[in-house]
C-alpha cells in the first residue's frame, strides 16, 4: 500500500514517515499543496493523509478538485481545524475519516487500516482474513493454527498488497508502483524474491504465475 502524505509540519511528519513506513506502507511526503494537488493525478496512492492548512493551496480545495476530477482514494483529512463546523466541510468534500490534531499515531494507524480495508471490500476483522490465509498486520505475521509464521517487512507488505487486491492480476510494475515510494529504487526482481519466499512458507500455490502478465493471489483455494 503506497500513502501519500500532505503535511507541512515537518515535526509532525518527521514522526509519522518512520512510524508509517514501519507498519508496512510505501510513503510518498509533500509539504506544498499545488504540489499534492498534482501528485495524485500523477501516481496511485492507495490512501492519502491531508493537512487543510498548507502553503500553496489549501487542502480542502485541493479534496474538492480530486473529488471533482473523479478521483476516489481514500483520504483521511488530518488537521487543528477541528470543530464541528469544520469536520462537516471536510467530510462535504469528500474526506473518507477526520482526525483533529493533537492526535495519537496509533489512532492514525488504526483508522488508515481500517479504511485502506473498507475501500478494498474487507472486513474490519483484527485479522485480516482472506482465501484461507489470515495475517496479522498488527504483528505482521500470518496466524495458522495457532502458529505465527513470520513474515519480513517486504513480504509482509506485499502479502497485504495481494490480499486486499485478490483475484486481480498484478503485474510487476503494478506491485512495485503500489509497494515502493519515489525515493526507493524500484526492483522488480525483489518482488520475485518476496513471492518465492511467501511460496516457500505459505505453500505453493498461494500465488499463481501467469506468465508475461503477472500475479494473482489465490490464497488456499483448492
Ligand atoms: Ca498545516
Amino acid at each position: 500500500m503506497r500513502l501519500l502524505l500532505v503535511e507541512d509540519s515537518v515535526a509532525l511528519a518527521d514522526e509519522l514517515l518512520p512510524r508509517l513506513r514501519s507498519e508496512g506502507y510505501a510513503c510518498d511526503w509533500l509539504v506544498d499543496g499545488r504540489d499534492a494537488a498534482r501528485a495524485a493525478f500523477d501516481d496511485s496512492y492507495d490512501a492519502v493523509v491531508l493537512d487543510l492548512g498548507l502553503p500553496g493551496k489549501n487542502g480542502l480545495d485541493i479534496l474538492q478538485e480530486w473529488r471533482d476530477a473523479g478521483l476516489g482514494m481514500p483520504v483521511l483529512v488530518l488537521t487543528a481545524r477541528n470543530t464541528w463546523s469544520d469536520r462537516i466541510a471536510g467530510l462535504g468534500a469528500g474526506a473518507d475519516d477526520y482526525l483533529g490534531k493533537p492526535f495519537h499515531p496509533d489512532e492514525l494507524v488504526l483508522r488508515l487500516r481500517t479504511l485502506l480495508r473498507r475501500s478494498h471490500g474487507a472486513d474490519s476483522t483484527p485479522l485480516l482474513t482472506v482465501n484461507g490465509i489470515a495475517l496479522d498486520e498488527a504483528r505482521q505475521c500470518v496466524r495458522r493454527d495457532g502458529d505465527d509464521i513470520s513474515l519480513t517487512g517486504g513480504e509482509f507488505s506485499l502479502l497485504r498488497y495481494f490480499m486486499l487486491n485478490p483475484r486481480r492480476l498484478l503485474s510487476k510494475w503494478q506491485l512495485a508502483e503500489h509497494l515502493y515510494s519515489l525515493d526507493v529504487e524500484r526492483n522488480s526482481n525483489v518482488i520475485e524474491v518476496h513471492i518465492s519466499h511467501l511460496r516457500d512458507k505459505l505453500g505453493k500455490g498461494i500465488i499463481e504465475t501467469r506468465r508475461g502478465q503477472g500475479y494473482v493471489f489465490r490464497g488456499l483455494l483448492p
